[in-house]
């Protein structure tokens, strides 16, 4: 297991990693992910020893390394800039930094081009300026793989390729991480590579990891306002709560209809907010669920077999959005310019703090 322990890393008086605890498994693909400048080159490059920690602690199984050299340490760096020697082939670029560090190749270069998925007859011997952008980026990888690290660190790998093959490589990189039960850390601000690739995320915010869990924790149950935010896909309100008995909250705003009470596991004087995300939001001209906000519908735009529905409420200009379901949608004759209520049912929502 690789662990961090009050890890803290300054530039002047900046804080770019604020006494942060993080635990990875051996075998894990765990994602750190956040808004650009939350601090996650910062946490890598200390992970890979490129970079000194002000204070903390770094564990291996244990063993400190935070004062074990970058060649000394079992892990592996990838770039976002997958930085290949053009005039050199393929086979001496993953060759190259291995036979430099004195140290042997320990998987042919066939076998780690095949890991990749190059096709090594095809591909070994040609200049690396001979290939696409998505084909260096796979000699990139199989060049890291060649040190046979127990942990790759991958910094945005695949950032400045197209969409479509930024999927493709998502899906492989989670193949290779289960095929060569190898501990993977990566770091992107996108999250929806995190969702589609990992075990475990860790969101950071400003310096410091503001939740926790598996993607599809942290997805359904926001721990903050912060997180519903990073994740997208939900209609945040500023709520009035008081309490109640067994720890519910009464619950009420003056930015939604109706009034409700809902489990709440934090303090009350909190400032609260509801998140509910939009695919637990209906649309209807009259509120029959408990709560609802009446807009007015401004955009209606499908999305394959779920449509997106957006209004505004009169009084403001910020706009709340119901995901439904592309039959209901059809079957209704609900258009642009219509009075509804976008609404939901207490249960579904999350009262978090800022
Ligand atoms: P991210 O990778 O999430 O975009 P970084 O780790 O690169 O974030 O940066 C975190 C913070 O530290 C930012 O405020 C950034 O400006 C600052 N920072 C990063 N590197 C340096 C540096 N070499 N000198 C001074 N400040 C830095
Ligand atoms: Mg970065």
């Amino acid at each position: 297991m690789l662990r961090t322990k009050n890890l803290r890393r300054e530039y002047g008086s900046t804080v770019a990693i604020n006494d942060v605890d993080i635990e990875i498994e051996t075998g894990e693909f765990a994602s750190i992910v956040g808004p650009s400048g939350c601090g996650k080159t910062t946490l890598l490059r200390m992970l890979a020893g490129h970079l000194e920690p002000t204070s903390g602690e770094i564990t291996l199984d244990g063993a400190d390394i935070v004062n074990t050299r970058p060649k000394d340490r079992p892990t592996s760096l990838v770039f976002q800039t997958w930085a290949l020697f053009p005039h050199m082939t393929v086979r001496e670029n993953v060759e190259f930094p291995i036979r430099a560090a004195g140290r042997e190749v320990g998987r042919t270069v066939e076998e780690l081009l095949e890991q990749v998925r190059l096709d090594p007859d095809e591909h070994a011997d040609k200049n690396a300026s001979e290939l696409s952008g998505g084909q260096k980026q796979r000699v990139a990888l199989a060049r890291s793989l060649a040190y046979d690290p127990d942990i790759l660190l991958l910094d945005e790998p695949l950032a400045s390729l197209d969409y479509a093959l930024q999927k493709q490589l998502q899906r492989e990189l989670a193949d290779l991480n289960k095929a060569l039960d190898m501990t993977f850390i990566y770091v992107t601000h996108s999250l929806e590579a995190a969702l589609v690739m990992s075990d475990k995320l860790f969101v950071l915010n400003c310096g410091n990891v503001a939740q926790t869990g598996p993607p599809e924790e942290i997805y359904q149950s926001p721990e903050s306002r912060f997180i519903a935010d990073f994740m997208g896909d939900a209609n945040i309100f500023g709520v009035e709560t008081a309490r109640t008995d067994g720890g519910d909250a009464t619950i009420s705003s003056d930015q939604f209809t109706g009034e409700a009470a809902i489990g709440a596991d934090h303090d009350y004087d909190e400032q609260n907010h509801l998140i509910v995300r939009y695919d637990d939001c209906e649309v209807g001209p009259t509120l029959d669920s408990d709560l609802g906000i009446e807009v007015t519908v401004d955009n209606i735009l499908v999305r394959g077999n779920t449509v997106l529905v957006e209004g505004t409420p009169d009084a403001t200009d910020e706009q709340y959005v119901a995901e439904v379901g592309f039959e209901w949608y059809q079957e209704t004759d609900l258009d642009i310019g219509d009075v509804a209520y976008i609404q939901w049912d207490a249960e579904k929502s999350v009262l978090v703090p800022e």
